[in-house]
Parts: C-alpha cells; structure tokens; sequence
C-alpha cells in the first residue's frame, strides 16, 4: 500500500523537506492569481496551505485547481516547507489532481459566516445540511471527543473484568415510565422501543455478575430541552452482591476515567473549544461529594427556588443546584414516591430509596442515574403493586427475584450528555451527529 500521510503530521513538522501526498478535501482558495494560488487543504488531522505555481504544475492543471470549489476533494504530491508564515509549513505542489469536484450551481452551502450567522450552529439551516456540517472543523472536533469518550468507558468496564452483554431493543414493558415511551406496530401486537438496557441486564446478572453496554436508548420526549434527545447513547452497568455506595464508586470511577483520558488524548481539541484543561484536571482528580436528596431540598429553599419535598429535580433545579459547584456531585436518597419500582427502599427508613444521581457542575446536571435494586420477590410485587404498573410484562423480571436473588445495582450514564459537558457546548445536539428530537428525524 501506498504510504499514507496526514495533514497533521505536515503540520507538526515530521515530513519537513519530505516529498509527500497529500489526500483531502479543499477548505479555503486565496489568491486566484494568473500565476500562483494557494489552497488549503484539508483531512481528518488538519488543514495545511498548498502553493500552487503555473510554471510547476503546467497550465492544466492549474486551471483545475483554480476552477475547484470549497469542498472538491484533491490529491495534491509536492515538497513540504517550514516557513515563517503563521501556519508553519505548507506544500510546494508539484502535481495536483480534483477527484471529486464541486458543482458550481451547487456550491457548499456552509461557510464560515453561514455559522457565525447561526449563532454556533443552532438555526434550522444548519440543522437541514448537517450531512455536510459534519466537516466543520468545530463538528470534527467534537466527533473525536465523542470517540474519546467512547474508547474510555469501554476501557473503564473491560480493565475491571466486566462483561459486554446486549439486551432487545424491542421491547413489551417500559423501565422509566410510560409517558415517554415510543410505541411501534409490531405484527398486530405493540410493542415499544427500548428506555433502557436495564432490566434485561438484570436477568443476565447471576450468570455474568458485573456487566455493561453502550447503546441507544430511546425516549419520546416530547419537551424540546439542551440535555434530551429522544435517541440517545446509554452506557450502562449491572453489578451482583452491590451495594448503593459500591455502584457509586465506579459511577465516580468511570467518569474521572473518562475525563483523565481527555486530557491525555485530546487536550488539543479541548483547548480548541476554549476549555480550561486545570478545570478538567479537577474532574478528573478531586473527589465527588455526596448530599442527600433532602440536604439539596434545603439547598434550593435556601436560593428561593419553589420545590416541594416528593418532587423529582427536574433541569430547572438541578442547573441552580449545579451552577457553582467545580466537579460532580452524588444526590442520593431521593424519596420513594420520586422514583420508579425498581428502586430498592431504604431498610432503615423506607420513605427514601436507595438510589443516586450523578449532577454535573456549571450548571449542567444529571449525567448518571442509578442504585441499588429491590432484589426481593416480595418487596418488587409490593413495589410495582403500589405504582399501579401491570404485573403480567414483568413476569420475566420478577422471576429473577424468584430464583435466587441477591443485592444488586447498577446506573446508566448519558453518554451525549457528558460529551455535552466536557466540551463545554450549550446544547445536546452538538455533541452527536445526527440528533433526534420531537420534530426532528432527518437528515
Ligand atoms: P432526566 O430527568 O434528565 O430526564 P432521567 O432521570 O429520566 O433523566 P435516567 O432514566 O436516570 O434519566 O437515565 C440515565 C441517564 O441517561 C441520565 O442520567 C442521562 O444522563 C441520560 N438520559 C436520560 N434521558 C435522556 C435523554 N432523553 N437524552 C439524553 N440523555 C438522557
Ligand atoms: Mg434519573
């Protein structure tokens, strides 16, 4: 094969006096001058300036490359140069091929001012071309810190022996409460696209013990907010014999993980977001206090915030909650009648749950929620029973407390949400490729 070389690699300086070639796709044009022009091109790593001369190219070609429209897809062979120009080294071309060209009646519509004008990507227009959004250098930066993310909660899980295990994502019961469930026609019958891996992980858990996944999950929300998609990527873990303190500690575990590993692999790209890295150096080193649910119910009292003991934080709360702390914060205990059936009751005061949320700092909020399981046949039919929630599709889930049961629990972690946060972005959609949400399902 053919030696691959990368725009990065020019950048940082590697092929200085090398021959090289280059494979990319044309992200400015300067100059258009009878004899010289200058086209940046760019790849997966970087954008680099090629100096295109009449007089080394011959005229052929040069007039392709002067006809190539932002976007036109080239492989340009030269010499690189370290000059003292601020981008440092460019190319000196001395052949230049359009593969793919641009339609002049069709030019790319997305231009730097076409963003600046969307105030950062926000406007339906961009929304509309996101297919082609994805190459904006702000689009790209944000797709490596996703993978980022990715590899490091997989690394998380499989460096501490867990297993990777897939639940259905068709499925007959909701886990999170019917109001955003989405209802599909399933051969006559319904059936409903999963909220969560949960509770077929739960029936996996006496034979894997500690088990994960990241995969979507889907919720129909039908509020349009900054932190909900209706498709989103869930990392999830189950852990036999756990207690609420225990599923916390890799809760803590795999986000400090996830944050150590940005600062190794993407500080660059962080810093191109305008992230402060000490801050998260901070995410990364300090611990994460924990507060019970109550002591945040005075907390926002306090503030004048209008909440009544019994009620779920919803984002409102949580940003005013979240706003001046400097790392996340563990709210536990939430009450009883707060939380779905699943959720194992305090043994030492059963008006609360033995239960946690995960909030994000500077305002940003829940990122992880989770505890620990009511594990006991009993206690999940007085449980489901008490939320008024039909037995019969829950038969499945019940019979693993029937044969066997043991302490156990686990959290789900949104992972779009904590890319949402790293990067500092304002709102969900920036962080995925393709969002979902209530009125939106293309492109
Ligand atoms: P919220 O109260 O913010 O709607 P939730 O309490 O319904 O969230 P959980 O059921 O605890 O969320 O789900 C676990 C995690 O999945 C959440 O902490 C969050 O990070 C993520 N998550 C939940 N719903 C969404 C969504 N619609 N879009 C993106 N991420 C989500
Ligand atoms: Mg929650």
């Amino acid at each position: 094969m053919a030696k691959q070389y990368w725009i990065g690699d020019v950048r940082s300086g590697v092929h200085d006096g090398e021959e090289v070639e280059l494979k990319g796709w044309v992200h400015r044009t300067r100059g258009g001058g009878k004899k010289i022009q200058f086209v940046v091109l760019r790849d997966s790593t970087g954008i680099v300036q090629c100096v295109v001369k009449k007089d080394v190219v011959g005229d052929s070609c040069f007039d392709d490359v002067a006809n190539a429209l932002i976007e036109s897809s080239m492989i340009v062979r030269g010499r690189v140069e370290s000059t003292d120009r601020e981008h440092g080294h460019e190319l000196q071309v001395e052949s230049a091929e359009v593969v793919g060209p641009v339609n002049p009646d069709r030019p790319f519509p997305i231009t730097e001012s076409a963003m600046t004008e969307a105030d950062g990507g926000e406007t339906e227009f961009l929304l509309d071309n996101r297919h082609l959004y994805l190459r904006t250098s702000r689009m790209t930066t944000m797709l490596k810190l996703r993978s980022t993310v990715f590899g490091a909660i997989h690394s998380y899980f499989r460096d501490r022996d867990f297993i990777e295990y897939q639940a259905p994502n068709f499925v007959a019961g909701a886990v999170e409460g019917g109001s955003t469930l989405f209802e599909v026609p399933y051969f006559g019958r319904k059936a409903y696209l999963t909220q969560s891996w949960q509770l077929y992980a739960e029936a996996a858990m006496p034979a894997l013990e500690r088990l994960y996944t990241m995969a979507p999950s889907f919720r129909a929300e039908k509020s349009r907010t900054r932190r909900h998609l209706t498709e989103f990527w869930h990392a999830e873990m189950e852990i036999a014999w756990a207690s609420n303190e225990e599923v916390m500690e890799h809760g803590e575990g795999v986000v400090r993980h996830i944050a150590r590993k940005m600062l190794d692999e993407r500080s660059e790209e962080l810093s191109e977001l305008g992230r402060d890295l000490e801050v998260i150096a901070g995410f990364a080193d300090s611990p994460y206090p924990r507060m019970r649910y109550d002591e945040a119910v005075d907390a926002l009292q306090s503030k004048g915030v209008e909440i009544e003991w019994g009620q779920d934080l919803d984002y409102s709360k949580e940003k005013i909650l979240t706003d001046d702390f400097e790392v996340p914060h563990f709210l536990t205990h939430y009450p009883r009648i707060a939380k779905p059936f699943y959720h194992r009751p305090d043994p030492e005061d059963p008006k609360y749950v033995l239960c946690h949320d995960l909030l994000a700092p500077e305002g940003y909020g829940e990122i992880i929620g989770g505890g620990e399981r009511t594990w006991s046949e009993d206690e999940i039919l007085e449980r489901i029973d008490e939320e008024g929630t039909p037995r019969e599709p829950y038969e499945f889930y019940i019979d693993i407390r029937r044969y066997g049961g043991v302490p156990h629990g686990g959290f789900g972690l949104g992972v779009d949400r904590v890319c949402t946060w790293l990067a500092g972005a304002d709102h969900i959609r920036e962080a995925i490729p393709f969002p979902r949400d209530s009125r939106r399902v293309t492109p």
